[in-house]
């Protein structure tokens, strides 16, 4: 157990179906906590970085230019097994096959337009933070809930 922060992307069809306030409410009311956050608009260079694991699909580009078609937001989350914790939240990449009660789950039906991001390994999130964030943009705060979040041996 360990507290790690993770990268998350609010992705375009988010915005556009104005889910923004109920993801972030999901991710809050479970207990993680905000420790970065803005809006972007991606470029086809960032995203060849990004997706470089899909590069040989078939789908690469078109998941690229859907990235592109409106911002995102990008959120630093922190909290004790937190990668680990957003993806299991997120569920599964199709959203058809997302268990009801996930976020990809609850929102969408599609494979693509599928709400998130997350980061899927602590290698990945150090990454994908620095990817996306400057190191002044990710701010260390106590959040005072925090002893009513964990037992004590827990983090
Ligand atoms: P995840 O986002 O669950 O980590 P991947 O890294 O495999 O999944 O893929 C990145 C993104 O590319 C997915 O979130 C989804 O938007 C898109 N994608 C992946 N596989 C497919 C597919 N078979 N058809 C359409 N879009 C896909």
């Amino acid at each position: 157990m360990a507290i790690e922060k993770t990268l998350v992307l609010l992705k375009p069809c988010t915005l556009q179906r104005a889910l923004v306030g109920e993801i972030v409410n999901v991710f809050e009311r479970k207990g993680l906590k905000i420790c970065g956050m803005k809006m972007m608009m991606l470029t086809d260079e960032l995203l060849s970085e990004h997706y470089a694991h899909l590069s040989e699909k078939p789908f690469f580009q078109r998941v690229k230019d859907a990235m592109m078609t409106a911002p995102v937001i990008a959120m630093c989350l922190e909290g004790v097994d937190a990668i680990a914790a957003v993806r299991a939240l997120a569920g599964p990449t199709n959203g058809r096959n997302a268990a009801p009660g996930t976020i990809r789950g609850s929102y969408c039906m599609s494979f693509q337009e599928n709400i998130v991001h997350a980061s899927d390994s602590p290698e990945t999130a150090e990454v994908e933070l620095n990817r996306f964030f400057r190191p002044e943009e990710i701010i260390e705060w106590k959040q005072t809930t925090f002893d009513w979040l964990y037992a004590n041996d827990e983090f």
